[in-house]
């Protein structure tokens, strides 16, 4: 994703080369080069898209009393919430859940205002 942004801010920094030594077939070039650097980007944002929704759905369930991602048959329960480590100033919590099963513990990132 980062490496497409900074695709697109040369192709853009280009353009803003342009002058008129620059062929009519250049010019098509680089434009048919920005748009496809466009669609790149844009699939790229999409994927990363879906990937939050599938991490926050993770998340909703590990914190909302779903199976033991490590027995896979104990429910994760919440058992301390502490300010996370780093995002605590921005609001964002770290629960810690265990397995009430095998006892396993798992940390997760959680975001009070849903934001
Ligand atoms: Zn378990």
């Amino acid at each position: 994703m980062a490496g497409i942004i900074t695709d697109l801010t040369d192709g853009i920094r280009r353009l803003q080369k342009l002058n008129k030594e620059m062929s009519e077939l250049e010019l098509k070039e680089e434009i048919f080069n920005l748009r496809q650097l466009l669609m790149d980007a844009k699939e790229a944002l999409m994927s990363a898209q879906e990937t939050k929704r599938d991490l926050e759905q993770k998340i909703k369930d590990l914190t909302s009393g779903k199976k033991c991602s490590i027995c896979n048959e104990g429910n994760m329960k919440v058992i301390g919430v502490i300010p996370h480590p780093i995002f605590g100033p921005v609001g964002d919590q770290l629960r810690i859940v265990q397995c009430d099963k095998c006892n396993h513990k798992e940390e997760i990132r959680f975001k009070p205002s849903g934001a």
